[in-house]
């Protein structure tokens, strides 16, 4: 690594590809010409709408946004889209939710302070392990939306096949897998990812909305809160995070220059199978979670003891491995191997987890 940077196995903010950081410390003191920062940019000058524009062109490219749906930058992380949707979606006051880990689970608390939330499949009874059967679920006529997390960034596990919402919107969040694999955005009416996982800065959601489900009605809601008023002025209602939209540009235009979203799926692919691989074939280390819905980007793991874990986790922080703990609701370990987590790093890291056995037993 270069700069004597660290492997940053972190769930959250979490690596940045490094030529992407590179571009941003050239551009730094005086953006193109600009003679100024990015950071001290009005967000209202010519040469910020570029930025914005290019931007969300190069989501949409990406993508394959369809054009009947709206790019938004909103600020709150996602964890304000927790509120939102239910505060925008909810006309009859009903949605379904899939309980599936502690970020859906946050999702559906704040769910029911605004209306009625249907839990109409968990896997809590397996500490959430697996993803349950969605094939044919109890859904009633009247609900907004049905609602998933498709990665649960805490507890490991994603979607490989989306639940049968049976001709209702369906609302995902993405945060911890978005651009990590090719998406059809027509099977959803929402999409939101906070973006500190895989694209940028932390302060900042990226809202893909369906136009018809954007309501004009909601004139109770504070203004902020309506999607309606970040549609309608281009993301920029307010002062948006200008910053972080700059750097999540850069980085859509880096995965587009990878060959787009087919080339990291099949990098992501690649590099999680040398990680669970070794967890397959390991005496002291296993993976938590089923194999059939293992994260590709977030991959929780455990030695048979709580002491040992810990004394992994210091000795791969000393070896230059860093974050590498679990979530405290799951203990054990947990890599975060995002799209900017390089094949060398997770190679590496495999080879010390191998060496620590070898010198263990
Ligand atoms: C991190 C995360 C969130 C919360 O993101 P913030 O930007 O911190 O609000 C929500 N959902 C998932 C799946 C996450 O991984």
């Amino acid at each position: 690594m270069k700069y004597g940077r660290t492997f940053n196995f972190s769930a959250g903010p979490a690596m940045m590809p490094e030529p992407v950081l590179e571009e941003i410390r050239d551009e730094m003191m005086n953006y193109r010409g600009s003679g100024m920062c990015v950071m001290e940019m009005s967000h209202r000058s010519k040469v910020y709408q570029q930025i914005i524009d290019e931007a969300e062109q190069d989501l949409r490219d990406l993508m394959n946004i369809p054009s009947n749906y709206k790019v938004l930058f909103i600020q709150g992380g996602a964890t304000l889209q927790f509120s939102m949707i239910p505060m925008n979606l909810m006309k009859n006051g009903k949605a379904v939710y899939i309980e599936t880990g502690a970020w859906s689970n946050k999702a559906i608390k704040e769910a029911k302070k605004v209306g009625e939330v249907i839990v109409a499949a968990s896997s809590k009874d397996k500490n959430y392990t697996y993803i349950p059967d969605c094939s044919d679920l109890d859904i009633p006529e009247d609900t907004d939306y049905v609602y998933i997390c498709e990665n649960e960034t805490i507890h490991g596990t994603t979607w490989n096949k989306l639940p049968n919402t049976k001709g209702h919107v369906l609302v995902s969040d993405q945060s911890s897998m978005f651009l990590s694999k090719p998406c059809n955005v027509s099977d959803y009416g929402l999409i939101y990812a906070g973006v500190q996982k895989n694209v940028g800065p932390a302060g900042m959601v990226v809202v893909i909305i369906r136009e018809d489900l954007i309501r004009d009605d909601l004139t109770d809601l504070p203004i902020y809160l309506q999607y309606k008023t970040h549609a309608d002025n281009g993301s920029m209602y307010n002062t948006p995070n200008c910053w972080a939209i700059y750097c999540c540009g850069k980085v859509f235009k880096y995965l587009k220059s990878l060959g787009g979203l087919e080339a990291m799926h099949r990098m992501n692919l690649d590099k999680a199978k040398v990680f669970y691989d070794f967890l397959d074939s390991s005496k002291m280390f296993r993976g938590t979670v089923e194999k059939d819905v293992r994260s590709l980007m977030n991959i929780p793991f455990v030695t048979d003891s709580a002491e040992l874990d810990a004394e992994v986790v210091a000795a791969t922080k000393a070896a230059g491995y860093d974050n590498l703990k679990g979530h405290k609701s799951v203990g054990g370990l947990r890599a975060s191997v995002y799209n900017a987590m390089p094949k060398e790093g997770v190679e590496a890291l495999v080879k010390f987890l191998k060496d620590f056995e070898a010198n263990h037993s």
